[in-house]
Parts: structure tokens; sequence; C-alpha cells
């Protein structure tokens, strides 16, 4: 599509970030950009539409593409956070990182019971991230509308993660 050209052309391939070996997909020139940032929050919706109630926006590159698919779509955003950083109550699920792990929290009743959520993030690789904010959705109470993401990297087993979990997965771009 139009859309998906229109942001691979402005992604960039970064060799050896945040380590060697390790070619990072940058998508800080699509967010700079108004026309690629519309395109893809319009994209990521769209197979979803009159499906979901909200939009899971994972901390910090999902909100950026949350914000803007919130503008275009109508709905709101949830603010899925890093650990530590919300003020009120809140329900918490750990993930595993290469070294380590980390910790999604969401607010506790930030949505009606039931709730339909987009997940939007930027890239899905592994999934553990992905996998992490579905189960926090679904002990939240709220149901998981799918998940939405800019860049898939194939060979990781993301999608087939999210898919054995019943999460239907879209991605604009496959690398
Ligand atoms: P996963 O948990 O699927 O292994 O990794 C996905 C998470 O790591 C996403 O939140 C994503 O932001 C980040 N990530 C992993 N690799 C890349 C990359 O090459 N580029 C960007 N922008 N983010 C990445």
């Amino acid at each position: 599509s139009s859309e998906a050209a229109l942001v691979d052309g402005l992604i960039e391939a970064i060799p050896d970030f945040p380590q060697k070996g390790v070619t990072f997909r940058d998508l800080t020139p699509v967010f700079a950009d108004g026309a690629a940032l519309k395109a893809l929050a319009t994209a990521l919706t769209r197979p979803f539409e009159g499906h979901f109630d909200s939009i899971g926006g994972l901390e910090a590159r999902g909100f950026l593409i949350a914000g803007a698919a919130s503008v275009v779509s109508g709905a709101g955003v949830l603010s899925v956070r890093k650990a530590g950083k919300l003020p009120r109550a809140v329900l918490s699920q750990e993930y595993a990182l290469e070294y380590g792990t980390a910790a999604f929290e969401v607010h506790v009743g930030q949505l009606p019971a039931g709730s339909r959520v987009l997940i939007i993030d930027d890239v899905l690789a592994t999934g553990g991230t992905a996998l992490a904010a579905v189960n926090l959705i679904e002990r939240a109470g709220w149901h998981v509308a799918g998940f939405a993401v800019a860049l898939e990297l194939d060979g990781l087993g993301g999608r087939s993660k999210l898919e054995e979990r019943g999460v239907e997965t879209f991605s604009l771009l496959q690398y």
C-alpha cells in the first residue's frame, strides 16, 4: 500500500545498536513526519475498525503511535506504562528482557469492565513485550481486540506467540 511505502521509506537500519550484531530499526523519522505518522496510525487501526473501544499504547514508542491512532479513530489511549510511573493503584505484569526483567502497569479501573483494547507498539520481535501487555489487559478485566504494530521482525516467533494466545495481529511492514 502507499501507507506501507511511505512508512518503509523513513525507517532507518542502525547497525550495532544497542549492542554489537543487532540491527536496530529506527522509527523516529516516521514519528517526525506528520503525513507518515498519520498514515501509520490509519493503517494500524483500520483492520480493527468497530472492534475496539480503547487503544493500549505501550511505553514509550507505542505511545507516539497510539496518540495519533486516537485522533484518527476517536478512541482514547490506555496508558500501559513501565513500572513505577503511574500514581494510582496499579496492576503489574512482569516480563523477561534479554537481561533481567521489566514490568508494565495499568491503573486499576482505568476502563469499564469488558472494554475492548487494541494494543499498539512500534516493533514486534520475540513477542515478549506484546504478550505481557495482553496478559495485563486481560487480568485487568478488559478484552484484547488485537495487536497492531508498524514493523514485524520475521523469524523471532512473535506472531505465533500471539496467535497461540488467540490475539489477532496486524503489522504494516514485515522484515
Ligand atoms: P519483543 O518483546 O517482541 O522481543 O521486542 C519488542 C519490543 O522491543 C518493542 O517494545 C520494541 O519497541 C522494542 N524493539 C525491539 N527491537 C526493536 C527495533 O529494532 N527497533 C525498535 N524501534 N524497537 C525495537
